[in-house]
């Protein structure tokens, strides 16, 4: 079922995905931390008055409270088979490219969880995703320890995101996803909801991507752990993720499962 060639795996690595620093390896994407980004002032989002003469963007949805879910949400229903594929947004846009483009082809639709960084520096990957019927969510503006800040710099994180979000789609995006952390603390999901998102968007599969175990690994650690309603972590930016989404989706099908975004897993 894994069909990737070392020259497939060649011709992927030469696309770059940017070297991370080695650093100890967890959960919650904990490496990109390592990646310096530049810093939020040069775009005080938050302190700019609006635009009045630019039109307004077409709104794009906006997050929406689930009766009876959990703030925090690990997986949807288990009662029907669908699977929501969730990514961390960041890294090369041309592995973005790739990698929306895959699902597209397999009729499959995916969840972006957006860093407010990258937003600065591909804005129109923004439109991009939303257009091709994919959801759109706020991973912080810088991808920080989230959960380790004070509540000043917490609230920051989550609201300068959110506002690129609203300048560039017109919503703030229907998910919010602490950065570096699978879940988000107390503190962080008052934040978050008072930011606009009623739930927390976490996971029960965790792909590993990041790690770079190798397109196969990728594959083998999906399949061996997704089932009906589950909610999988991937990264956009790794090489390894666009030699593995293929085979991912293959495998879905193969076990009548469909890969939708969040927001229908949970509708
Ligand atoms: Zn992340």
């Amino acid at each position: 079922m894994v069909r990737v060639t070392p020259t497939d795996r060649r011709a992927a690595l030469r696309t770059g995905a940017g070297l991370l620093a080695a650093g100890a390896l967890s959960a919650g994407c904990a490496t990109h931390g390592a990646v310096a980004h530049p810093a939020p002032s040069a775009h005080p989002a938050s302190t700019e008055p609006p635009d009045s003469t630019a039109p307004a963007p077409k709104g794009a949805p906006a997050p929406r409270r689930y009766p009876g879910q959990p703030v925090q949400l690990t997986h949807g229903p288990r009662t029907r088979p669908r699977v929501a594929l969730t990514f961390h947004g960041q890294g090369d846009p041309a592995i973005a490219h790739s990698l929306l483009t895959e699902a597209e082809k397999h009729g499959a639709h995916l969840t972006v969880l957006a860093v407010g960084t990258w937003l600065d520096e591909h804005p129109d990957i923004a439109r991009r995703i939303l257009d091709g019927g994919h959801d759109l969510g706020n991973h912080t503006q810088r991808h920080l320890a989230v959960n380790t800040m004070s509540q000043a710099d917490a609230r920051a994180e989550i609201t300068a995101c959110a506002d690129r979000l609203k300048r560039l789609t017109g919503s703030i995006g229907t998910w919010f996803r602490p950065s570096r952390a699978p879940q988000a603390s107390p503190l962080v999901a008052r934040l978050a909801a008072a930011a606009g998102y009623p739930h927390v968007l976490s996971y029960d599969v965790d792909s590993l991507d990041y790690t770079r175990p190798g397109a196969a690994a990728i594959v083998r650690k999906v399949a061996a752990e997704v089932r009906d309603g589950s909610v999988v972590s991937m990264h956009f930016g790794y090489p390894d993720t666009v030699l593995a989404l293929p085979a991912v989706l293959e495998e879905l099908t193969r076990r009548g499962l469909t890969a939708v975004t969040t927001t229908e897993l949970f509708s």
